[in-house]
């Protein structure tokens, strides 16, 4: 995977899983405690370093596992397991598939639509953005530009628009031209919980009803180097939506990677895709094994 060259933001963590392990004679609590040390830094949060640290002991338990070596292997395992969310992993690939993008502000979304509407569009697909952030000033230029720059369609009204009306608008114009994927921005405020159900309802209930076959995603853009602030977002929007996925942005700059399997573990949510630069092709899909496998490598 080409994040791998662009930063090692699972570098250290890597190594230090290994000092960890090298040069030990036996396994015994103190390995186990170190290891859970190196997790805890490494932006993995308690809880899910506790629950891999926990089912870690337990296998080396059950299966009479001896070499420190071998230890490497069965956490490497676990690792995968906490993030790997089997079949939900996947974007769905019946189409027309409509996408909602929600996350607050500067944490990458218009990026990632872009990004995401040139990767469906490589693959053949015909894609139209649906600007429906009409609280933002920027936020439809800054889209337009995504667009243009795609090569994709792009339904917008004017500031402080009815974000449901856009999206009403956007999916006649989608079923008008046949469109097999609508991508929708929204506005991000988590200011007021309420108000942001509310406002997601509202247009879920509009793309439910212009599109009521349709495969539908929700994913939620999380900056990576924001830690922990990244962590109580998945949780405030978590409550607030229905979430599909996560796309994890701007892991190029970042020793924080270790984010990905805390947000994956700790909210059953799977990270289908990672942000590793601000142009066009720095977005790609994210794959549990090849990702933790860059921790063990
Ligand atoms: P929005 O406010 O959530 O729509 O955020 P933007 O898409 O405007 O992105 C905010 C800033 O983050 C911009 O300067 C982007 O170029 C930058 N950005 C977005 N995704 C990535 C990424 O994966 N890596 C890096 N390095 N920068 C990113």
């Amino acid at each position: 995977m080409g994040f791998r060259e662009k930063k090692g933001f699972f570098g250290r963590l890597s190594e230090r899983i290994g000092d960890v392990i090298m040069g030990r004679a036996a396994i015994d609590e103190e390995l186990f405690d170190e290891l859970e040390e190196v997790l805890i830094t490494s932006d993995i949060g308690m809880q899910t370093t506790l629950s891999i640290i926990d089912t870690l002991r337990d296998r080396v338990k059950n299966e009479y596992i001896t070499e420190p070596e071998k230890v490497k292997e069965k956490l490497k395992e676990i690792m995968i397991q906490a993030v790997d969310k089997g079949d939900r992993q996947k974007m769905s690939e019946t189409y027309p598939l409509v996408i909602m993008m929600i996350g607050i502000n500067g944490g990458g979304k218009t990026t990632t639509i872009g990004k995401l509407a040139a990767m469906y569009k490589k693959q053949g697909k015909s894609v139209l953005l649906a600007a429906a952030d009409t609280f933002r000033a920027a936020a439809a230029e800054q889209l337009t530009i995504w667009a243009d720059r795609v090569g994709v369609g792009i339904i917008k009204h004017g500031e402080g628009a009815d974000p449901s009306a856009v999206l009403f608008d956007a999916a006649q114009a989608a079923k008008a031209r046949g469109v097999d994927v609508l991508i929708c921005d929204t506005a991000g405020r988590l200011q007021n919980k309420k108000n942001l159900m509310d406002e997601l309802k509202k247009m879920n209930r509009v793309l439910g009803k212009e599109f009521p076959e349709a495969d539908r995603e929700t994913l939620l853009i999380l900056d990576a180097t924001t830690g922990k602030n990244a962590v109580s977002q998945a949780k405030e929007f978590g409550d607030a939506a229905e979430l599909t996925g996560v796309a994890l942005t701007k892991l190029d700059g970042t020793a924080k990677g270790g984010i990905a399997v805390t947000i994956a573990d700790e909210f059953d949510l799977p990270i289908k895709f990672v942000g590793v630069g601000e142009g066009i092709d720095d977005l790609e899909v994210f794959d549990p094994e090849a990702f933790i496998g860059g921790i063990f490598d």
